[in-house]
């Protein structure tokens, strides 16, 4: 044990929240006062792009890359969408749609590639990237594995059939993560299509569109009749121009895997989206637990380039195992470099598997809130009444306001059994999930265990209010 996570985060200029972020993402639970190994702060060091040196046994060095992007080194990026929505609403019909306006390809005639996102040219010039794969479950899932890779979620509601379950699930979740959502109301061209009651209803979930005096860009499509899609497109240009999304394109290339399967006759195969810098032939690249030599990239119109930029899908050739989606993907110097990088990783994420994680439980809680780093404590309410649940957001509100420290904050509530969805949403978010008068679904229980994400269950009110508030003053007794 060489340093302490305050001493490594100044050494790095960077925020001690932010290192047990990052220790965190590690598998590695420590607080701001604690101490690591050497191996442990090397593995920091890497992930916020600085180098280190071990000048004794006891002691290491940073040095400081000085590789923070400068502001004239930033230029504007294409934004990242991902399309979420209820079943049968229409969301790959809308990305279907979406990716014919590609002037690009029409140009080329190309054959278009399901890699797992794409990227459109609009006549107008701006471009714009979709992930392929619609639902919160994907999104969600990646940013529990710390990749955000979304900037807008463009939210599916048919004018026929109105806000569904799913729909409220997506803006849970797409709030939970802070992405701006976009409507799209799908199916205008149904003759029952009543697009005035969907704006009513979003109203309810606290969205509320630009024609009800928010700040809310909803647009009347049709994936069918192609009605709206400039429209739409058009839109999410707008909201990218507001996020001021920009990015360097001159470094080594970053970003986050995608997709990744092991193909025959090509081998491991992952799509990879650029984030930063751009990714060339030839560059030695580290992809979570997984490193290899890009061999061939090859791009969402099935064509070979030579090098991918921010904002860019591009399918990576060259791996010599096969990442999971999620993972972080950083080109390296060395060779040498990768192997320690996944060797280290490697041993980690067996003592991660061998220590069966504990995100989600107040325990871990409140070490990231003596850490100065949770400020809140997100849950996950599923009920068996639409009144209690209510009756029991409402209470924890309160207890919110009475202590200024931390508060309390709902991430999603509905009638129902626990199921995936939910801890999915709670991993991600590193929230508890109370089940009042329900059960967990099998699958959901397994996923719990497997993610070490605490459900709670209760059948009388007080008891919730109560668990929270000893929680909220760090005096829980632990389940039985
Ligand atoms: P998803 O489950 O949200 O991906 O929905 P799909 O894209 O699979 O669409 C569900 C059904 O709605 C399909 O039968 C589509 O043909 C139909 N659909 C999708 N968009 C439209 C639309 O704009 N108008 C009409 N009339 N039908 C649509």
């Amino acid at each position: 044990e060489v340093i302490t996570v305050q001493e490594l985060a100044n050494r790095m200029a960077e925020r001690g929240a932010d290192v047990i972020k990052s220790l965190m993402r590690m598998g590695v639970m420590a607080t701001i006062n604690q101490t690591i190994d050497a191996d442990t702060a090397e593995l920091v060091v890497a992930e916020f792009g600085h180098r280190m040196r071990r000048v004794s046994e006891s002691d290491v060095e940073v040095g400081l890359k000085g590789d923070q992007d400068i502001d004239e080194d930033l230029i504007a990026r294409a934004p990242v969408v991902t399309v979420m929505g209820h079943v049968d609403h229409g969301k790959t019909s809308l990305l279907d749609a979406l990716r014919s306006t590609d002037v690009a390809s029409r140009e080329a005639g190309g054959i278009t590639q399901h890699i797992g996102a794409y990227q459109v040219q609009l006549g107008s010039g701006g471009k714009i990237t979709f992930i392929d794969t619609p639902g919160h479950a994907a999104f969600t899932e990646m940013r529990a594995r710390g990749a955000n890779v979304t900037d807008v979620v463009v939210l599916v509601v048919a004018a026929d059939d109105g806000i569904m379950p799913q729909t409220i699930e997506a803006i849970h979740h797409a709030k939970a993560a802070q992405v701006p959502i976009i409507v799209a109301i799908n199916k205008c061209d149904l003759p029952d299509a009543n697009p005035d009651r969907v704006r009513q209803e979003l109203l309810q979930h606290e969205l509320v569109v630009e024609e009800m005096g928010g700040d809310v860009l909803a647009v009347e499509v049709s994936a069918k009749t192609r009605q709206g899609l400039d429209k739409i497109e058009e839109a999410i240009l707008l909201q990218a121009e507001i996020l001021e999304l920009r990015a360097n394109p001159n470094r080594a290339a970053e970003g986050v895997v995608i997709e990744a399967k092991l193909e025959r006759g090509r081998g491991s195969v992952a799509t990879v989206l650029v984030q930063r810098g751009t990714l060339r032939v030839g560059d030695i690249f580290v992809a979570g637990a997984e490193w290899g030599r890009v061999r061939a990239l090859v791009n969402d119109r099935g064509a070979s380039t030579d090098t991918a930029g921010p904002a860019e899908p591009i399918e990576v050739l060259g791996l010599n195992g096969t990442p999971m989606a999620g993972d972080e993907f950083a080109v390296v110097e060395t060779e040498a470099r990768a192997r320690e990088i996944t060797e280290f990783r490697q041993r980690k994420k067996r003592e991660a598997v061998a220590a069966a994680g504990s995100r989600g439980t107040l325990e871990q809680m409140f070490t990231r809130i003596q850490a100065g780093e949770a400020k809140e404590l997100p849950i996950v309410i599923k009920g068996d009444v639409q009144g209690s649940i209510e009756a029991i957001s409402g209470a924890l509100e309160r207890l919110t306001s009475a202590n200024t420290e931390v508060k309390v904050r709902v991430l999603h509530s509905s009638v129902g059994a626990i199921n995936e969805s939910d801890v999915t949403l709670a991993n991600a978010s590193k929230a508890m999930i109370f089940g009042f008068n329900v059960r967990a679904n099998p699958q959901a229980r397994e996923m719990a265990k497997r993610d070490g994400i605490e459900i709670r269950y209760y059948s009388v009110i007080y008891d919730v209010i109560d668990d929270v508030r000893a929680a909220l003053t760090g005096m829980l007794s632990p389940i039985l």
